[in-house]
């Protein structure tokens, strides 16, 4: 395993490979789903990218009313 392997934060599996030996794989835990700030919803798809306004923190719903409240200059 290499340094920066040896965490907690990965999963080990023990595979044996056709040659007879037996490997650990490395797989990275995870992440949890992000959920929506206000509403808690979990966000999905293309709400949870950054590149969108808002991306990964708020919900479509949210950030609908949000930009609505800011236009409205009573946020
Ligand atoms: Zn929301």
């Amino acid at each position: 395993m290499k340094p920066f392997q040896r965490t907690g934060s990965i999963r080990k599996i023990y595979r044996r490979v056709p040659s007879g030996k037996s490997k650990i794989l490395v797989k990275r835990e995870r992440r949890n789903k992000s959920n929506c700030a206000f509403c808690k919803r979990p966000l999905r798809g293309d709400l949870r990218s950054v590149q969108r306004i808002y991306g990964g923190y708020l919900c479509h719903i949210c950030l609908k009313n949000l930009i609505k409240m800011s236009m409205r200059g009573n946020s």
